[in-house]
């Protein structure tokens, strides 16, 4: 690999960043230097790397960059849910929310600016795509999160020394509609000389894009998690055009081929939409499908997105739901609405300043 100069050195990969090196005749050892100031120090700028020699800052500054993600602003909600109002330095505007629980702090990481997918039922969907998320520009949300959370005082973890102990791509986009740029992010997340998280702690989502599902499969190791949200195809396209393209049966079956082990679980998320998709055989329907298939279902009760037209269900309407799974069998879970007062939901990040 050779390096012409130029480009964001923070989406580079480690065999990237010794070419970048060796363009600039230093030895090896300065390429291990530069990703561990990126990565693991989370440097925002080249002058930062003070062991590295001064004429390598220079011509390094001169020939790429390494601006960081801008945090515009933070939105904390009652729960503890922050949301991060980022800008990449074209003003391209994007979010980030942290969800800390009890026993896990965990980062909810976009990969585009907006989504192609038009779900109805979605704040961001309502957007359009405006740009993919370069690799950098999705790790730097990861590192400005963990430089913030530290500066509030966050121990981290005795053993990783980070804060953020998960990170799921549920954000703004569909992560595998960007799937060069989210597999070299995912790379960088998960080296060792980086911040070093685990495949297991890691879980990406799709609203189900059949080709690069088995691509994502043969490529990483982190988890998938399926938006469902309808058991039948006459519902799901009303509320994920995506189904026309890649009709149930399809997905269904990628679903089945998709090479799971322990640590590396398949699940299906299921927004539950009043009066849409939350009928008792709508539960059953459900069941037909994952059940065969010993895939987990997490339910989500919808966050209702002002002017889109639908509405959270009942809580008596989702426990029964749930019972119906369990009782066919299923391992199913429902799971909490967090950060819903800032607009930092499920469906609800739209990049709003
Ligand atoms: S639900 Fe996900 S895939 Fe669908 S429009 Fe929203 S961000 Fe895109």
């Amino acid at each position: 690999m050779r390096w012409e100069g130029g480009g964001d050195l923070r989406s580079l990969s480690r065999a990237g960043l010794f070419a970048v090196a060796a363009g600039l005749r230093e030895p090896p050892y300065r390429a291990r230097q530069l990703f561990g100031w990126i990565h693991r120090r989370l440097a925002t700028s080249i002058e930062a790397m003070t062991d590295l020699p001064a004429q390598m800052r220079r011509t390094l500054a001169a020939r790429a960059t390494l601006a960081p993600l801008a945090v515009d602003a933070t939105r904390e909600s009652s729960d503890g849910t922050i949301k991060y109002l980022l800008r990449a330095p074209d003003g391209a505007r994007l979010e980030a929310v942290f969800l800390p629980e009890e026993d896990r702090r965990t980062l909810c990481v976009s990969t585009q600016v907006g989504c192609a997918m038009g779900c109805t039922f979605c704040r961001t969907g309502t957007m359009g795509l405006s740009r993919d998320l370069s690799a950098g520009e999705i790790v730097d949300q990861v590192y400005r999160v963990e430089t913030d959370l530290r500066a509030r005082g966050h121990p981290g973890d005795r053993e990783t020394g980070r804060v953020l102990t998960n990170l799921v791509f549920m954000g703004m986009g569909e992560p595998l509609h960007n799937l060069e740029a989210l597999i070299a992010a995912l790379d960088l997340l998960l080296d060792p000389a980086g911040l070093g998280f685990s495949h297991r702690h890691i879980t990406v989502s799709t609203s189900g894009l059949v080709p690069e599902m088995a691509e994502f499969a043969r490529r990483t190791r982190v988890k998938l998690a399926v938006s469902l949200n309808a058991p039948t195809d006459e519902q799901r396209e009303r509320i994920m055009p995506v189904d026309r393209k890649y009709p149930l049966a399809r997905l269904i079956a990628a679903c089945r081929d998709f090479p799971t082990t322990p640590g590396r679980e398949l699940t299906f998320e299921y927004v539950l939409l009043s009066g849409v998709n939350d009928a008792d055989e709508d539960a059953q329907a459900l069941a037909s499908l994952a059940g065969p298939l010993g895939i987990k279902v997490n339910l989500i009760p919808y966050n209702e997105n002002p002017g889109l037209g639908f509405g959270a269900p009942d809580p008596t309407r989702v426990q029964a739901f749930h019972e119906i799974l369990v009782r066919r069998g299923v391992l199913a879970m429902v799971r909490k609405n967090r950060g819903r007062d800032v607009a930092a939901a499920c469906g609800q990040l739209a990049a709003q300043s």
